[in-house]
This record gives C-alpha cells, structure tokens and sequence, in this order.
C-alpha cells in the first residue's frame, strides 16, 4: 500500500480502490481522486441522471426524483454539474441562494429535507452564459466533488451534461462506486439515437444502466381527455428492451410538471396526488427497492 494510502481514514476497507495509488497515476492525480473518494463514501447510493441530448427533461426528471426519494424518508443530496445549463436552482425556487464555506467544505443549500449544490449558485445571473475551456470545466467539476460537504446521504442524484462527451465522461469516471444511470429520453426516433449512444457510454465505463424512462410521452387532453402522441410513444421501452436494460416508466407531457419547473415548485411537491407525480414516485421507489432492496422502503412522513 502506498504510505500516502494509509491516512485515509474514511473507512477500514484495505482494498478500496482510493487507497492505492495506481501505476499510471500521478501522486497528485491520486490525491485528488482519494479527496473525492473520501468525501462521497459517506453517501450509500450514487444514481447519474443521463441523457442523450439536451431538452429531454433530465434535470425535471432529477428533480423529481430526488424529491420523491426524499419525501420517502431517504437523506438525499442533489448535485447538479450540468455546467452549461444549470436548471436546479431555478427549477427548485433557490436562486441567489448563498453558498457557505466552512473549515469542512462548500455546505449544500437545502431545500427541506433535501440537500443541494449546484454550479448555479455561483453563477450571479441567469443569463450568464458559461465560457470555459474544457480543463476549467474538468476542474469545476473535480471541485465540486471534492468540496461540497454532504455530509451523511442515503442518496446522492446527480444531474449530469447531457450527451457523451467530456463533461459526462469526466462525471461518470470521478464518481468511482456510482450504483449506475437513469437515462432519460423522449419517445421519437431522434432522441432514441443519442440514448443508444448514452447505453453504449455507460457500457464502456462498465457503469450500470438502471434504467431508461420515456419522458414526454403523450399528452392527455385537459378538455376531452383524449390523448394525443404528440412525439411518438413506446419508443423508450422498445430500446429498453433492444439494448437489454430496464425501463423504469414513461412521463407524459404535463402541464403540472412544466408549470412546476417554471415556478420552482416540483410537480411532486406542487401536485403531489396528480398522475405525473404518482408516476415519478413509482420510478423512485422502484428505484429505491432495487438499491436498498425490497421491504426497506420507508414510510412517508
Ligand atoms: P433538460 O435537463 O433535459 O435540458 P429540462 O428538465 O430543463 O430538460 O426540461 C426542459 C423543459 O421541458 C422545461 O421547461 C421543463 O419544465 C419541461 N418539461 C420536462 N418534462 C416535462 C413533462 N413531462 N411535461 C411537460 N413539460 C416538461
């Protein structure tokens, strides 16, 4: 064992892999790679929130989702390192939220029960379009997850970049132990393209596909109650079963859920018997069996 290897003291197990310095890895590489290790295995479960594209509806889907974890007793965390579009802040009604530093780390802003960070909070504006070359972004990201101090999580949801380049590689290879992605999408061909491609991106990190959800999929009529496809339907779970990976469930297009994102109240929160919450509350405790197992769920405060 690398004598740097030995002040880690996050927990006893010898063979965690940020206990050992790798031979092609530079010592401050590995320093760094054991900071983010040390902070992140104080939280259970680790579920990336992916997509093929941007527009989809990942961040309203995180969001939801994290919420419906929360909202079922779990400690959850949400993290959003969606550098070019951070939507979280606005979507949960904390913009301009202050971000403390302390001695432990940057603290999560917290919504409720739930804890949150997101690159958002450091922006001033919301306008404020994001520049930065590919390093600095690298950094932003490594920072985040090396700094913010989440402390005790049963969960940690984080909503990445969208489709298959650096900035979810780099996300996908930092966090070392994630459970795995939830990948989402809309139902016409188009968008089906970019999630075979997310499918085949988490197969070559080795990274668990746990699930796909059809988002967007079909609009019930609020007058005659007719529905109507408006991008197709079912084309989420046909490449679920195509690419051999769970489909977890389809989101119709709801006004409930847009409304719910433009006036930072989630739709799980705002409308919490309507179906398109029911509907993220059954993926998020599907999900939740899966992890923690079945008959652990816990009861609804
Ligand atoms: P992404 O993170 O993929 O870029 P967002 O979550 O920001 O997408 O969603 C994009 C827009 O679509 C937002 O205005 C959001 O409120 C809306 N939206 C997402 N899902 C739905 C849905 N199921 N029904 C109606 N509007 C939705």
């Amino acid at each position: 064992m690398n004598s740097d290897g030995e002040k880690c003291e996050s927990c006893n197990n010898a063979s965690c892999p940020a206990k050992h310095q790798r031979p092609d890895e530079s010592r401050e590489a590995f320093l760094e790679r054991r900071a983010i290790a040390e902070r992140l295995c104080r939280i259970r479960h680790k579920i990336l929130v992916l997509s093929g594209k941007g527009g989809v509806g990942k961040s309203t889907v995180a969001v939801n989702l994290a919420l419906c974890l929360s909202q079922a007793g779990r400690r959850v965390g949400l993290l959003d390192v969606d550098i070019h579009g951070p939507s979280i802040p606005r979507l949960l009604r904390l913009e301009g939220s202050p971000v403390q530093a302390t001695g432990k780390g940057i603290m999560p802003v917290e919504a409720g029960m739930m804890k949150v960070m997101s690159i958002g909070f450091l922006l001033d504006r919301r306008e404020t379009a994001v520049i930065w070359r590919g390093p600095m972004k690298m950094n932003l990201i490594r920072q985040f997850l090396k700094d913010v101090e989440w402390g005790d999580l049963d969960y940690l949801v984080i909503d990445s970049p969208p489709g298959t380049g650096d900035e979810p590689l780099s996300v996908c290879q930092l966090i070392e132990d994630a459970d795995g992605a939830v990948v989402v999408t809309t139902p016409q061909e188009l968008a089906l393209d970019d999630v075979r491609k997310s499918v085949t991106f988490c197969r070559s990190l080795e990274l668990p596909v746990l699930g796909v959800i059809e988002n967007m999929s079909g609009l019930v009529c609020p007058r005659c109650g007719e529905r109507i496809d408006v991008f197709k339907r079912g084309g989420g779970k046909r490449l679920a079963e195509e690419m051999g990976v769970p489909f977890l469930g389809e989101i119709p297009v709801d006004l409930g859920v847009m409304a719910g994102g433009d006036c930072g109240r989630p739709v799980v929160v705002a409308e919490r018997d309507s179906s398109a919450a029911q509907r993220f509350c059954d993926i998020a405790k599907a999900l939740d069996e899966r992890l923690e197992g079945a008959g652990t769920t816990v009861s609804k405060a």
